[in-house]
């Protein structure tokens, strides 16, 4: 008797497989992946992304990868998310001081806000010497926190931006 007959003697093994589970073919049968990083965490973990008509099927972890060898965490599992989920808010919505209810506002509003916001506490917590005499021009008023899906050349430029205003207390959440 051959191994597999043994095998399937045991209740177990492809020749239990029905016609049916037979024919099934896995969802990225005949696509080729695109190799890319997963954006989440400094990890970087490699990804083999799969493509149909310019939608995400699906996206594992890439087996040539020294990093991941082929895992993801059920974060980077989930990165089709971030193009193609439904629920995912897209548009700015604001609560006021003290209010129990968010409204919608346009993007340009947010943005106007924010710059106007930003420049007022740096305006307001400048410190350009300090209590020994030492030119220091900083604010501590101001803490930046950035996202892990930003990229590098974003990150460069967001530190650009805190540096040139005097703003020290910079990090990114791949890092922490
Ligand atoms: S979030 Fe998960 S899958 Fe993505 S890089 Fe970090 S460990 Fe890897």
């Amino acid at each position: 008797m051959s191994v597999i007959q043994r095998i399937a003697t045991l209740g177990t093994g492809p020749r239990l497989l029905s016609r049916r589970s037979s024919a099934l073919r896995p969802r990225t049968d005949g696509l080729t992946p695109t190799v890319s990083v997963c954006p989440y965490c400094a990890v970087g973990c490699s990804q083999l992304v799969y493509t149909r008509d310019g939608r995400v099927v699906s996206i594992e972890g890439n087996p040539a990868s020294p990093i991941n060898r082929g895992t993801l965490c059920p974060k980077g599992s989930a990165t089709a998310q971030l193009v193609q989920n439904p629920l995912r808010w897209t548009t700015v919505r604001y609560r006021a001081p003290h209010a129990d209810v968010w409204e919608y506002r346009p993007l340009e509003w947010a943005m106007e806000r924010i710059a106007r916001r930003v420049k007022e506490t740096r305006d307001a917590t400048f410190v350009d010497v300090d209590a020994a005499g030492r030119r220091v021009q900083h604010s501590l008023g101001i803490a930046h926190l950035g996202g892990a899906t930003l990229d590098n050349e974003e990150n460069y430029l967001i530190r650009k931006l805190w540096a040139a205003l005097g703003v020290l207390q910079v990090e990114n959440q791949a890092r922490i």
